[in-house]
Order: structure tokens, then sequence, then C-alpha cells
């Protein structure tokens, strides 16, 4: 039988969705949970918590390692995530996933691995100044070695990446260009297929940091036109710890190891050793290979839902809270990009963040206070820190009713 076409099946049903995430219904502080903090890490359904316990109650082994029976069902479950991510994001080849333990590793793969060999004085790296500390500091440590530099395009008042600019900085000293695909701060939604076409024109390669899109939108590196695309699981429902790096072969063929040790090896002798084809020869030592387990899991949860489903309902709650946020007094909103996934970064006049975060925690609300590992963003909007909510397609209307009702409890006990 054929699968329906997404946008025939009906919309989502969020109480069924929530009835498969344990942890939703727990309370905090005796008040029901509101968990508004998907950005930072994701709640996981039950059948991503079973996968890793079945794993090991029924196949712990270590991968690769054993031709016993346990070895080959646990290699069989790390390699099939593999195959899970590269049907995901639409990878040409298996064998272009590197599974790491998350995006920040990817990063520093692609920074240690391609980048230090290749960069000399006067090369320069170019990013934008809304990304996350895991896409600036990597190229700034490469960059004090090397003796290049690290430049970051402009984004406008609301938050957007300004085009024209980036793509005005891409002369002929940048070597790597690295953008976000959404910010985890603002929501922004970047025009990677039109960077990565700007890229190529000029023969640099791009490398997109996809941690706050997988969760969201479908992702196919093939269209997107880009070179190397990180993710990281624990933010789209599989377990803390897992990851990948999805880079054209030509790149990751011309890539050296970063880590060396077991597994990633053809042949080890004093006299030399011979690394092993990528993907292994990225992948050293004993991987997680229960998060993995979990990572395939994850991925069929969210097959299942459907990206059509899932944005049209995320969209719709973005849109709820953002006008619920902007009746309220006093709100200032940071980040109004015409095409966002759904997360609020936000201000209540005369009150702290932080304080803000505690006392809504106190109200059962988990949302972010600080500076979201984007300090360049902060200081663009000169500010030290905002609150951010940032919602996944198991949060509800009623859950953005009791945020804004216990934004104005938090409000009377600050002013
Ligand atoms: N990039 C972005 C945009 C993020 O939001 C995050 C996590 O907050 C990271 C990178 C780092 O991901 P991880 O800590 O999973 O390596």
């Amino acid at each position: 039988m054929n699968a329906k076409p997404e946008s025939l099946l009906p919309p989502l049903d969020v109480e069924r969705i929530r009835a498969d995430f344990p942890l939703l219904a727990r309370t905090v502080h005796d008040k029901p949970l509101i968990y508004f903090d998907n950005a930072n890490t994701g709640q996981k359904p039950r059948s991503v918590i079973e996968a890793v316990d079945r794993h090991y109650r029924e196949h712990n082994a270590n991968v690769a390692r054993a031709v016993h029976q346990l070895g080959e069902e646990a290699t069989a479950a790390y390699e099939g995530a593999r195959d899970a991510i590269a049907r995901f994001i639409h990878a040409p080849s298996r064998d272009e996933v590197i599974l790491t333990s998350g995006t920040t590793q990817s990063i520093n793969l692609v920074a240690y691995s391609y980048a230090l060999p290749r960069l000399k004085a006067g090369d320069a790296i170019l990013t934008t100044v809304m990304e996350h500390h895991a896409n600036i500091v990597p190229w700034q440590l490469v960059a004090e070695r090397t003796g290049a530099t690290v430049k970051a395009a402009p984004i406008d008042a609301n938050g957007e990446l300004i085009v024209e600019r980036f793509v005005e900085m891409l002369t002929p000293e940048v070597k790597l260009a690295c953008v976000t695909h959404v910010s985890n701060v603002l929501g922004t939604v970047n025009p990677i297929r039109e960077i990565a076409r700007e890229c190529r024109k000029r023969g640099i390669p791009l490398l997109v940091d996809g941690s706050q899109a997988a969760p969201h939108r479908p992702i196919d590196v093939q269209a997107l036109g880009c070179d190397f695309y990180a993710i990281t699981g624990h933010k789209m429902l599989a377990p803390t710890g897992t990851g990948a790096l999805w880079a054209k072969r030509e790149h990751l063929m011309a890539m050296p190891p970063f880590f060396g040790g077991g597994e990633m090896i053809r042949e080890v002798r004093f006299e030399g050793t011979v690394f092993a084809d990528p993907p292994h020869r990225f992948e050293a030592g004993t991987p997680n290979i229960a998060g993995f387990a979990g990572v395939a899991a994850a991925i069929e949860y969210l097959e299942g839902v459907g990206f059509d489903r899932l944005k049209a309902y995320e969209q719709d709650l973005l849109a709820y809270a953002t006008a619920a946020l902007e009746d309220l007094p006093g709100i200032r909103i940071f980040g109004r990009a015409k095409e966002k996934e759904p997360v609020i970064s936000f201000l209540l006049e005369g009150a702290h963040a932080n304080d803000m975060a505690t006392l809504l925690d106190l109200q059962g609300v988990a949302v972010r206070s600080g500076h979201h590992c984007a300090h360049p963003l902060m200081h663009f909007f000169g500010v030290p820190a905002t609150l951010r909510a940032s919602l996944a397609f198991y949060n509800t209307k009623a859950e953005v009713d009791g945020f804004v009702d216990a934004i104005g409890r938090v409000r009377k006990l600050l002013m």
C-alpha cells in the first residue's frame, strides 16, 4: 500500500502526541510543567527511551569488533542510525555521514581536519553575527594557529542576515563560509540555497550548522547545495551525545583523521598507519551505541509525524505565542524575520532575564535565560541576556496561555 502524501494526512493530534512523551506529564514546583526550552534540548518520546533501554537490556556489545551475535546486533543498531540519518538529510551516500557526539564535535572535526591543514596567514573564514559559539570559537582557534582571520557578516534589526553584505564579504581570501541554518536565539531561517549558490560560484565551501533546523523542517543537503551539514541528536528527540556531520565525499577523502585510535584504521604498524576510508576514519573509539539506537527511533518518530503537519502546527503555535506576548505591556521581542522557526527571544522592560526565568520556573514554566551561547548577537542587540521561549510540536496553545499568565504573575512580583 502506498503511504499517503503528508498533505492528505489529518492535522496533528497534539494530545495523542503528548501521551508519547512521559516527561510532559510531570509537575515542577507542584505546577504542571510547561516546557518551552526545546531549542536547548528536546524531550524524548517513549519509543526513543525504549530503544535505548532495549539496547542495554537485549543487545549490548561493542560495534564492529565482535563476530558474535550481540556484536552484530549492536553494529546493526549503530549502522542503522547512519542509514536513518542519511535518509533524513537526503545524503547521497551513507558513507558521507560521520556519527559524532553532536554539532560541537561535528564542527570541530571540520575545523581541525579540513580547515587547519589548508588555512594560511591572510586567509579568512566568513561566518555571521547570529552564530552559536560552536560555529565561532572553533574557527577562532584554527585562525589563531594559522594566521587566518574570522569575519562576521552583519544582520539587520529584524534579525535577518543581510545577504548582499554576506555575498560582498565572500572575497578571494575567504576559504570557508560557516552559517547557521536557523538561529538558536531568534529563530531566523537563513536562505541557505542562495548562500550556497553564491559560495559555489566563488569556489568557497560552505558549512551549515543545522542544529536548530533539523527538529523543525525537512533537510535535503543536496538541494541546499552546501558542502558540510552538522546536526545534533538531542534537539531532535534523540539522546544527548549523538549527532552527525555530513560532508561531500571529495572533502572527506581529502581530510586526515581528527582523533586517532581503534576502529579508524586499516592497518597499524610503527612504521606508519593506513587509515580506514570515511566514515570510519573519523570515528575512533567506542561510540554512543545506545544513543544511536535512540537516534534511529527519533527519526522514525519524526517521519511518522511528518514535517508538513509538524510545520503547520508549529507555525500556528508560533504566531499565537507571538501575538499573546505582544499583547503584554513592556515586552520587547528580538527577531522578526519573515521566515522563523518557533523560537521567541524577549525581555520584559525593567526585569532581568535571569530573575524572570527563576520566577517562571516556580510557576512550572521552563524557559532559558542568558546569552544563549551567542555573545556577538547579544552585543548586536545591546543586551547582556534575553529570555527565550522555544516551542515544539508537542506544546499547546493552552500552555502558551499558561506561560503568558505566569509572566503576568511574575511581573506583579517584580514591579
Ligand atoms: N549550534 C546551534 C545553533 C545550537 O543551538 C547548539 C546548541 O545549543 C549547538 C550548535 C551546539 O550543539 P551541541 O551542544 O549539541 O553540540
